[in-house]
């Protein structure tokens, strides 16, 4: 059963192999990891150390190959095919390095279509999609298409559609991978205000500036993990001005 102390998500040695040709690829390996709803948390490690693939498995959007994954009290073995895509759509946001909006829709179609899916009458999804793009200051753009729009801004706007049908957690996989110092920046003032609002927040960078606005750091190699620790109150996440 779960209780209020259990945690969102609890990995206990979690493995995922792939196997391609002969090579057999250990991406991730006896990982624990217990992440708590309001928890802001950074996954690091270099390229290649499976910080996809674990966020991949947090968003079932693929599945352990040995351990159990358990969201909410649940475990997600378990679930039937239709009760993870479900679970996909209402109780995770997802935020991709490259956005991944739908270039011949507009912002105000992009942020709607999830909510569609899930079969939301019209006028609530008028009022999420309003709401959404309001907190990431992207109401003015609603009717332009995503080429017409900035790599920050396209982030802003997908941002929104993570966030519109209210999910328990947010995954972000480089969320600042493709932009600018400056967008790159406001992006993450932005996840950090969400989180300071009280969403949960699992965000994989390279970049240790970025790094330490979430409250903790996991930090991976080889498939596993090497290092679970508070970011020190000292590190440089105090606001934006704080980096250089
Ligand atoms: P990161 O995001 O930290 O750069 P990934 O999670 O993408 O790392 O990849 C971890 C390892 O797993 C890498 O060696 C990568 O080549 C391998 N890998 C990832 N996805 C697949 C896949 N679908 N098929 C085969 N190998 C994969
Ligand atoms: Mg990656």
């Amino acid at each position: 059963m779960t209780t209020a102390n259990d945690p969102l998500i609890q990995l206990d040695n979690v493995s995922k192999v792939f196997y391609t040709d002969q090579v057999e690829t250990h991406a991730l390996a006896n990982v624990h990891l217990g992440i708590r709803s309001g928890e802001f948390v950074a996954i690091a490690g270099p390229s290649g150390c499976g910080k996809s693939t674990l966020l991949s498995v947090l968003g079932l959007l693929d599945s352990p190959s040995g351990g159990e994954y358990r969201l909410g009290g649940k475990p997600v073995h378990s679930l039937s095919a239709a009760e993870r895509a479900r679970i996909r759509n209402r109780e995770i946001g997802f935020i991709f390095q490259a956005f991944n909006l739908i270039g011949d829709l507009t912002v105000f179609e992009n942020v709607e279509l999830p909510l569609t899916y899930r079969g939301m009458p019209a006028a609530e999804r008028k009022r999420r999609v309003e709401e959404a793009l309001e907190r990431v200051q992207m109401s003015h753009r609603n009717g332009h298409f995503p080429a017409q729009l900035s790599g920050g801004q396209q982030q802003r706007v997908a941002v929104a559609r993570a966030i519109a049908g209210s999910p328990a957690v947010l995954l972000a996989d480089e969320p600042t991978g493709n932009l600018d110092s400056a967008n790159a920046t406001a992006v993450m003032d932005l996840l950090r205000d969400l989180h300071g609002q009280g969403s949960t927040l699992v965000m994989v960078t390279h970049d240790p500036r970025f790094a330490g606005y979430a409250d903790r750091q996991v930090h991976l190699f080889d498939g596993q993990v090497v290092e679970d620790a508070a970011t020190p109150a000292h590190a440089p996440h105090a606001g934006p001005h704080a980096v250089a």
